[in-house]
């Protein structure tokens, strides 16, 4: 089996989501499965300096009218997946974020960057003496790969089906018609059954409308869309398409978050006997935030980015009743800078009780969620989510808002003996109030606690069950082709 995976963003390469860890974790477990999985992405400069070239290049001449366009050949730098990056000097070669000029400014030319992108993964696709390398499936992620099968349907080729897997619905790659002539799309496309939106095009709706399967990353999500809330003008048409929508929730990287291994802990934290380990992060991560007291205070971290999408001005509402309740807060994010003055505050009015740190820290995340008792992610709406996954590894209670992902992995405490978390329903104050005060009922009964530990260390959301998943996902979409 033959997979193509078309991604704007790769970890390691370059990462600026979950869409990252996805597009690099995902295929390393196929080829563990024995699938033949590669990778397609942009040669931006850090993926070029971080990815292993092999030095052969095969030319793509300018499909785009943007600029001599090459695949240079090389693998990935941990897993050894075999990759192509995409080289068109004009378009690619621009440090830093892969989507802005600077924060909250995209490149204005991104249509035309992803829309390369787009048209080389079909050219690979469509049959041809390209290379001697054809995928069975196009696995293509995200708006800035929705016209893969745009192109693909507007070439009278032998072509792969495609899944089109949505990471994050909200974002839908809009842009003026004029564009459509520009990346060489026929205008007939623009139409309501076509990629137009709201007399504009939607890449995301593109590849909604001509992929062969969509999925999402979670159950939930697959559903939640499909209805007028969280659809966003989209669910008409995801409930056209409902048979051909799948949920699959995420995995992690069970290596990188091994609380057995973990460099970046203070201590090791054993599944079987959490609580030394748990004590010992605590006391590490209250130290790095100038948090004061003993180990008897029931703890809440946050990391995340600050955005609407995930409540971190509910958690603002909260405060007093989390600092009523006797409880600390640490946070780690950026993003809004509303919200992060507004955290800074917070902090500087209850110092020793509130500590926020402003910034992207891959070391202080893993200790944060080792130290925490709780990790507080209360979403409005949440694709997969990631960071409640590591939380559970690492023993922390996840406190989170019944919404996607978050209700697909983590269990209500109130729902029965093997709860591994705090649940709530509404993105109000009150209810992360109530969440709040849940967790630290919980916490105050040791027995209760450390059942929820235990069992949340127990899970298993290694990638390996995900990627069977979408083996046999790709396995219905080769048996129709
Ligand atoms: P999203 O992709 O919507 O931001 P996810 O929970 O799916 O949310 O993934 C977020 C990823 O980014 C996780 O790996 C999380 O640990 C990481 N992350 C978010 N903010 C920070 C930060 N400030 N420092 C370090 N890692 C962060």
């Amino acid at each position: 089996m033959k997979i193509l995976f078309v991604s704007s963003e790769v970890y390691p390469l370059v990462k600026t989501g979950g869409l990252g860890d996805v597009a690099g974790a995902l295929p390393a477990a196929l080829r563990a499965m024995g699938v033949d999985a590669r990778i397609l992405m942009p040669a931006y400069p850090d993926a070029m300096g971080r990815a292993t070239l092999t030095g052969r290049t095969l030319g793509l001449g300018d499909p785009l009218g943007v600029g001599e366009t090459r695949l240079l050949e090389g693998t990935m730098p941990d897993t050894g997946c075999p990759l192509w990056l995409l080289d068109c000097p004009p378009m690619y070669e621009r440090s830093g974020d892969p989507y802005m000029v600077y924060p909250g400014n995209d490149w204005p030319d991104n249509f035309k960057r992803f829309a390369l992108l787009s048209k080389a993964a079909a050219m690979i696709g469509a049959a041809g003496d390209l290379m001697d390398w054809r995928p069975d499936v196009i696995h293509a992620h995200d708006w800035q790969t929705g016209l893969v099968p745009a192109y693909l349907k507007a070439w009278s080729v032998r072509r792969p089906p495609v899944l089109f897997t949505i990471h994050n619905l909200h974002y839908m790659g809009i842009f003026g018609q004029e564009i459509l002539e520009i990346v060489g799309l026929p205008l007939d496309q623009f139409s309501i059954n076509g990629l137009e939106y709201h007399g504009l095009v939607s890449m995301l709706k593109a590849g909604i409308q001509y992929s062969q399967a969509v999925s999402t990353v979670s159950p939930s999500y697959a559903r939640e869309i499909q209805g007028p809330q969280e659809g966003r003008g989209l669910d008409g048409l995801l409930r056209q398409r409902g048979d051909s929508i799948h949920g699959i929730l995420n995995g992690i990287d069970v290596d990188a978050w091994n609380p057995l291994t973990d460099p970046y802990l203070a201590a090791p934290i054993d599944p079987t006997n959490p609580e030394p380990g748990k004590a010992a992060n605590k006391a590490a991560l209250k130290r790095q935030m100038g948090l004061d007291g003993n180990g008897s205070t029931p703890l809440f971290g946050i990391v995340s980015r600050f955005v609407e999408q995930k409540g971190i001005d509910l958690v603002l509402g909260a405060i007093g009743r989390l600092l009523g309740e006797g409880a600390q807060l640490a946070v780690l994010g950026s993003g809004d800078r509303n919200l992060e003055y507004e955290l800074n505050r917070a902090a500087s009015h209850h110092p020793g009780r509130i500590g926020v740190h402003i910034g992207y820290d891959e070391h202080l995340s893993h200790l944060l969620q080792a130290g925490s008792d709780f990790l507080l992610v209360p979403s409005r709406f949440e694709p997969c989510g990631l960071t409640q996954l590591y939380a559970l590894r690492y023993g922390t209670a996840p406190v989170v808002r019944r919404t996607g992902g978050l209700a697909d992995s983590v269990r209500s405490v109130d729902e029965g003996p093997d709860g591994t978390g705090v649940v709530f329903d509404h993105a109000f104050i009150d209810a992360v109030e109530w969440a709040i005060g849940r967790a630290v009922s919980l916490y105050r009964d040791p027995d209760a606690m450390a059942r929820v530990r235990r069992t949340a260390m127990a899970q298993d959301f290694s990638w390996k069950r995900s990627a069977e998943e979408y083996f046999g996902l790709y396995t219905d979409l080769m048996a129709r082709d």
